[in-house]
């Protein structure tokens, strides 16, 4: 009979049991948690002042194992004076409108130690026994701040050193540029000395020529002095393109030109030689080619003497072909345009064109692997690399020309069968162009009417040697002046149709010698030309 009771109560203990079991796991797995966690616990009552807190919490805190004191005065007392009133502040909104927090702060432990807090925390209100609680958790993350810290400092350093190697490069940057400034002058300086002594070389050579009464040896040899002489010439220039290019010198000058004109100098130009070599030349244009275009005239012959002498240069057997096409475009309504009749009569204002220039040639042809290097300065691929003649500098000039036209030279070719270079020029149409008169095919060996005096002003008695010796066996009369004061003083005294007129002159420069003329009033007529051998764009 007794036993089912002593059952009965065995299982209630054993209930009583399990429950109390299951609190005191789920608060070990707590503690446990927040052990891991290095997470301090409190509660505190802000009516009574009770407190409770967890060995972790003391411990960051500092808060001494005997500690009776009141819990909320001592964190209080601690907290680091720069972020009490941000805290407080924080803890009252808290607290007032019953809610839960966190926020970060320091403190300032007992034992003199400075440490950051994070902190969790709750009020909770218990109207039935009139009490307001706080429950929270700490955790000391002063090293994640002391990382952080580092970090910004390693961050303002960075940045501080950017801004150092970037004033750094500034420097340098400025440095580069006046010295690519002072090699840009000395170049130009130097094409003035150089072209000076070759002008003298040219100028003989060709008045001796003229003179006439030569052996045959003796002409010969000035034809080599002629033609080395046009060489060098040539390399110079190219030269001094290039370095006027890099140097970002080099300015296009747009003018209105005649394409006609223009295309039978080219040709003209370049026949002659083609046909020495036995090949035949083929010009093939489109109908109807417009007649005016605006466009560099000095250097879309460059670019087009280039191709076509590369052409030739290259080609032993067959044909070297230039072809010439276009297409009309409309740009846009404001544009000054010109008319032109299309296929089907309609008048259409157009006022751009697109110019297509092709050289073809059926020379030696360029392997593909060396496709991409010929247009690099001094680059002279295959057996042109045994040649004498050339820089390798032409191709490299004249893809720098087009890219400051807006174009690029294109190329396909095939070893052993021959080459194919274009490009396509986009170039405003203008109309009533009138062809420059062609220079005279004869030779000039005088002129009628009255007698012209010219005066010479140069400082460099070979040059005003060489323009004395080709003008006065013409009829001129010549005077000479070596600087600029004594141009003004010969002008005054003299009766002069002509000046030609240095620009770097001692004592009195070219510009200035003719500014003074220019006031004089009896000088109002005479004609001056400046010369110069300066590739300075101003000084032209
Ligand atoms: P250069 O003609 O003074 O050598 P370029 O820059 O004009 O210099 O040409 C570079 C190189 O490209 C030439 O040396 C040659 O090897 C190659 N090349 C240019 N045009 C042709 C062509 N039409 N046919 C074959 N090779 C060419």
């Amino acid at each position: 009979g007794g036993e089912p009771c002593i059952l009965g109560q065995a299982n209630d203990i054993t209930e009583r049991k399990r429950a109390g079991e299951a609190y005191r796991e789920s608060e070990q797995r707590h503690r446990l948690a927040l052990q891991i966690g290095q997470i301090g616990a409190f509660e505190v009552d802000l009516e009574s002042g009770r407190a409770t807190w967890t060995p972790k919490l003391a411990e960051i805190w500092g808060i001494p194992d005997n500690f009776t004191g009141d819990f909320a005065a001592f964190c209080w007392e601690h907290v680091f004076p720069e972020d009490l009133a941000r805290i407080s502040e924080e803890f009252g909104r808290l607290v007032e409108n019953r809610e839960d927090g966190e926020m970060e702060f320091r403190i300032i432990r007992t034992d003199g130690v400075m440490r950051w807090i994070r902190w969790w925390g709750q009020a909770i209100e218990d109207t039935a026994k009139g009490s307001l609680r706080i429950l929270g958790v700490n955790m000391d993350i002063t090293e994640r701040k002391r990382a952080e810290e580092e970090l910004r400092t390693h961050r303002e350093h960075l940045e501080e050193l950017v801004a150092e190697r970037t004033a750094e490069l500034a420097v340098a940057r400025d440095a580069a540029e006046a010295a690519n400034q002072a090699k840009s002058e000395f170049l130009a300086m130097m094409s003035h000395e150089l072209r000076t002594p070759l002008n003298g070389i040219l100028g003989y050579a060709q008045i001796l020529t003229r003179a006439g009464g030569l052996s045959t040896q003796q002409a010969q040899g000035l034809q080599i002095i002629q033609q080395s002489g046009e060489h060098l010439l040539t390399l110079i220039n190219d030269i001094l393109d290039l370095a006027k290019i890099e140097a970002r010198k080099l300015e296009l000058a747009r003018t209105d030109l005649h394409l006609p004109t223009f295309l039978q100098d080219i040709l003209g130009a370049c026949r002659p030689r083609a046909e020495q070599k036995g090949l035949s030349f083929v010009y093939e244009a489109a109908t109807d080619l417009p007649t005016g275009i605006r466009a560099d005239e000095q250097r879309l012959r460059q670019v087009a003497l280039n191709l076509l002498g590369n052409a030739i240069k290259f080609t032993e057997h067959g044909s070297v072909t230039l072809r010439v096409s276009y297409e009309l475009r409309v740009m846009s309504s404001e544009f000054e345009g010109s008319q032109l009749k299309t296929h089907n009569s309609k008048l259409i204002t157009h006022n751009l064109c697109t110019l297509r220039f092709e050289v073809l040639d059926t020379g030696v042809g360029i392997s593909s692997g060396d496709l991409a290097r010929i247009f690099h300065p001094f680059e002279q691929v295959g057996a042109a690399r045994q040649r004498t003649e050339g820089t390798g500098l032409g191709l490299a000039i004249s893809q720098r020309l087009l890219q400051l036209m807006g174009s690029a030279i294109q190329v396909e070719s095939q070893l052993g069968v021959g080459s194919r270079f274009w490009f396509e020029l986009l170039a405003p149409l203008v109309a009533d162009v009138v062809a420059a008169p062609l220079p005279p095919a004869r030779p000039i060996s005088g002129y009628t009417g009255p007698r012209r005096t010219i005066l010479v002003v140069d400082d460099n008695p070979q040059n005003r040697a060489v323009l004395v010796d080709l003008l006065a066996p013409l009829g001129f009369g010549l005077l000479e002046a070596a600087d600029g004061r004594a141009g003004v003083a010969q002008a005054q005294a003299v009766r002069l149709d002509l000046i030609l007129m240095d620009l770097r002159l001692p004592v009195m420069t070219g510009v200035e010698a003719t500014r003074a003329i220019r006031q004089l009033p009896e000088l109002q007529g005479v004609v001056i030309i400046a010369t110069s051998a300066s590739v300075f764009d101003a000084d032209r």
